[in-house]
């Protein structure tokens, strides 16, 4: 199947008039599933990668499972205080609303070779401010891969020019 008939829109969610593309029904799906893993593997794999960085909380389902296929270490950015050991802290905004991000200090090697994934790349703060922590750690970000691409939000624009990867444009 289509890997887009999995991508549900949800109508005025999370606030009146935005519409947001729901993965869980391509998460239900062992075939879909793996459809998109292949893909995102497929991707990284094109070059040597250290760690994976996954963004709280949709980058963990596939983050986890590409740095397993790639050998490659798996870093969570999450949610302010959420990481219980010394932490670098990022704002970004966001479609809805603004907030921070979180990375571990002592999970980013100098020169380590990132690869960050998120599920969806909309107008780019998310993983723009992604970028900056892995970077302010001594990372060099030689993929950001998402599962969608909302290229009429521009997001791009804000990853100036680091690689993207997304299995699916809209
Ligand atoms: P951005 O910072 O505007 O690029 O928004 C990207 C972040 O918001 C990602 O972490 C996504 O999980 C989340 N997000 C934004 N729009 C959607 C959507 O339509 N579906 C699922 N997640 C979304």
């Amino acid at each position: 199947m289509n890997l887009e008939n999995y991508i549900r829109d949800i109508q005025d969610f999370p606030k009146p008039g935005i519409v947001f593309k729901d993965i869980t029904p391509l998460l239900l799906s062992p075939e879909g599933r793996n459809q998109c893993l292949q893909q995102l593997v497929a991707a990284g794999a094109k070059h040597p990668i250290d760690k994976v960085v996954g963004v709280e909380s949709r980058g963990f389902f596939f983050g986890t499972l590409v740095a397993d296929r790639l050998q490659a270490g798996f870093v969570p950015v999450r949610k302010p205080r959420k990481l219980p050991f010394q932490t670098l802290s990022e704002s970004y905004a966001l479609e809805y609303g603004t907030d921070s991000l979180e990375i571990h200090a002592d999970a980013i090697q100098p020169g380590d070779r990132v690869l960050i994934h998120d599920d969806v790349l909309a107008t780019g703060g998310t993983a723009a401010a992604v970028c900056r922590l892995v970077e302010r750690l001594g990372g060099e970000v030689v993929l950001c891969s998402f599962l969608m691409e909302l290229t009429f939000l521009n997001g791009r624009q804000q990853l100036d020019n680091r690689p993207i990867h997304a299995v699916m444009t809209y």
